[in-house]
């Protein structure tokens, strides 16, 4: 029996289009010549309990929830594990509130400091205070059951933290996966990444930019400001360390990325070995 990781969405917080942009991508989402992009989230699905769960509750978790649960058949979700509390990670919280699902202590595992800043602010303390949803706290590196034959662990990673904590997260069925659709900078993470692409089937990373130039010509930004690893620097350090790139899953696309508008770049990465996340892809366990 084997546990289903499926893509419930693969762009970076805003969605794609990115709201009240008429770059190239976004203009031809306008026009109904490409698809919109949800902000990245997995489903897990337990074949053998039939239990679900979500990583991440985006401000798409309404559509992201109708295509992980055959409402129908009576299926619910089980569980939320949130990466941190940036608003493409977990503000679909809000969905689970009076006014909409209105669920019964459904279990949300986080990091003490995303518990506290849950418990603590408004309006997530009113999804407590109203037994919305059960905190559960997980601990950096120690590893809880999620359900009967899968365990997460989650890893601390660097990233801007204004309100909590982020976090990865090693997802083990029968084997792994480790998804981190946030960081900084592989610097200071390189051994742990090393151990994580040997012991998973497949690695889900940050990839919400394809070069460090893209948001500056695209947006007028400084990446300075927004830092992550871009698509050319993993490649690049994949590639000097002799790691194997089809281990490599691409995520947490932003409008700007190269490798949503330009065909050549994309069939470049792609014939290295590595993926390009989609909505829908999924990964047995
Ligand atoms: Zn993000
Ligand atoms: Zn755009
Ligand atoms: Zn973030």
């Amino acid at each position: 029996m084997a546990v289903k990781i499926k893509f419930l969405g693969i762009a970076q917080d805003a969605g794609i289009p990115q709201i009240g942009c008429n770059c190239k991508v976004c203009s031809k989402i306008y026009r109904g010549e490409r698809k919109e992009e949800y902000p990245v989230a997995l489903g897990i699905i337990n074949e053998k309990t039939g239990k679900k769960f979500m990583i991440e509750a985006t401000p798409a978790f309404s559509k992201q929830y109708k295509k992980l649960i055959d409402i129908e058949k009576g299926e619910k979700l089980e569980g939320i594990i949130l990466t941190h509390a940036h608003i493409g990670h977990y503000t679909g919280l809000m969905m689970l509130g009076r006014e909409v699902l209105n669920t019964k202590r459904l279990k949300v595992f986080v990091s003490s400091k995303m518990g506290e800043f849950l418990k603590n602010n408004a309006p997530w303390n009113q999804l407590v205070k109203l037994d919305n949803i059960e905190i559960i706290e997980f601990k950096n590196r120690v590893p809880f059951v999620l359900d009967d034959g899968i365990e997460v662990t989650p890893i601390e990673v660097v990233h801007r933290n204004e309100y909590a904590d982020t976090y990865g997260f090693l997802v083990k069925g029968e084997e792994k996966i480790f998804f981190v659709p946030d960081i900084d900078r592989w610097n200071g993470f390189e051994e742990d990444l090393n151990k994580l692409i040997n012991e998973c089937k497949k690695v889900i990373v940050d990839a919400t930019f394809y070069t460090k130039e893209e948001i500056g010509k695209v947006r007028g930004r400084d990446l300075n400001e927004i830092p992550h690893p871009t698509i050319e620097e993993t490649i690049k350090y994949v590639e000097d360390n002799k790691l194997p790139s089809e281990k490599i899953v691409f995520t947490h696309f932003n409008h700007t990325n190269m490798v949503l508008s330009n065909e050549e770049i994309r069939k470049s990465v792609e014939e290295k070995g590595f993926a390009i996340s989609q909505e829908d892809m999924e990964i047995l366990i």
